[in-house]
């Protein structure tokens, strides 16, 4: 496949003569991404454009400029959508100004955790309770979620609360459980499960894509391509941390991650500073630093009694840990100019 090309349209182009041009990319078989921002309208050309007459594209008097575009990933990059994604549930947002926190247990264990628990950060000011039904774990040995009932104790947690659940699918042949849980997660051990991800851009659920223990950032960003190109435009990438040579952490939180991120796309990036770091302590610390350097929102476990926590307990913060971590990150926000 050829170079892809971006056409930046001079602002107040005629309709027709727009409508004119983009037939004429797809006489040629190519297909567009057309998106229409508050100061920039852009039509992104997919396909074989080496063919293209960039000069002669240039000279056309709707066309401000036009750029070759060489990354492999194309819905999902900036340079063909210059203003934010906005990923609404409901009413509540991530992305676009907009810091969206989502909280909650490792794994669904019980009903009195999980309601517990979803009372105790929606007073905080989480907007999303999490909570796995579904546990990828290293070992088969230990505990792997409640599934399906752990799916009815988070829809009770939502009946109770009213906070959307975001939840992990660790199979496609679990899909039909999820039915009513708000935002679908795609974990790190899955990120290149490229069938999953096929058939998560044909649902119309938003999917909070994590990071792969291993994987480049263009890697994530393929990801998300697989699921916006199915049509699924609501994707949240999430930095959770990569397999580093270091071992005083579970993982290392890759903070230029976030600030790459939002340069090379226009998708929401939050940050997972428990999986990051494994350890409980450092989750406020890191925590702070991913608002600083741009991050759209977190994902935090919160348990009542981490030395219990069937899953995850050693980087769990207990919920009145999570008020204060909620303190610092309102004050931060309202320095960065983000609405929480
Ligand atoms: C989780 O969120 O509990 C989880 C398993 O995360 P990750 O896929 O990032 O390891
Ligand atoms: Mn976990």
């Amino acid at each position: 496949m050829g170079q892809q090309m971006v056409i930046i349209l001079k602002q107040g182009a005629e309709n027709q003569k727009v409508q004119n041009l983009i037939s004429y990319f797809k006489e040629k078989g190519l297909n567009i991404n057309y998106s229409e921002g508050a100061h920039t309208t852009i039509i992104g050309v997919v396909g074989d454009t080496s063919k293209l007459d960039i000069e002669a594209i240039s000279a056309i008097d709707i066309v401000g400029s036009v750029k070759r575009v060489s990354e492999p990933y194309k819905i999902a990059n900036r340079k063909f959508h210059q203003d934010d994604t906005l990923v609404e549930v409901n009413d509540l947002k991530i992305g676009a100004g907009h810091f969206g926190i989502i909280a909650g247990p490792c794994s669904v264990e019980s009903y009195e955790q999980i309601v517990g628990v979803a009372k105790r950060v929606q007073k905080a000011g989480a907007k999303f309770l999490r909570g796995g039904a579904f546990k990828p774990r290293s070992s088969p040995y230990a505990f792997r979620g409640l599934k399906a009932e752990g799916i009815e104790l988070l829809l009770a947690a939502k009946k109770e609360t009213g906070m959307p659940i975001v939840s992990e699918l660790t199979s496609l042949s679990f899909i039909d459980l999820f039915s009513e849980v708000d935002v679908i997660q795609v974990g790190a051990r899955n990120m290149q499960n490229f069938d999953m991800l096929t058939e998560l851009g044909r649902c119309d659920k938003p999917i909070l894509l994590k990071r792969g223990l291993s994987s480049t950032i263009e890697e994530l960003l393929m990801s998300a391509e697989y699921i916006l190109s199915g049509g699924n435009k609501n994707v949240i990438l999430c930095e959770r941390g990569i397999r580093t040579f270091e071992t005083a952490t579970r993982n290392t939180l890759d903070i230029s991650a976030i600030p790459v991120l939002k340069q090379f796309t226009h998708l929401p990036v939050i940050v997972d500073p428990s999986h990051a770091s494994g350890i409980s302590s450092l989750v406020s610390p890191l925590a702070k630093t991913a608002v600083v350097a741009g991050a759209d929102g977190l994902i935090i476990e919160v348990h009542p009694n981490p030395e219990k926590a069937l899953c995850d307990g050693a980087q769990s913060i207990t919920p009145d840990q999570f008020d204060k971590v909620m303190d610092d990150i309102k004050a931060l926000c309202e320095f960065e100019n983000k609405k929480i």
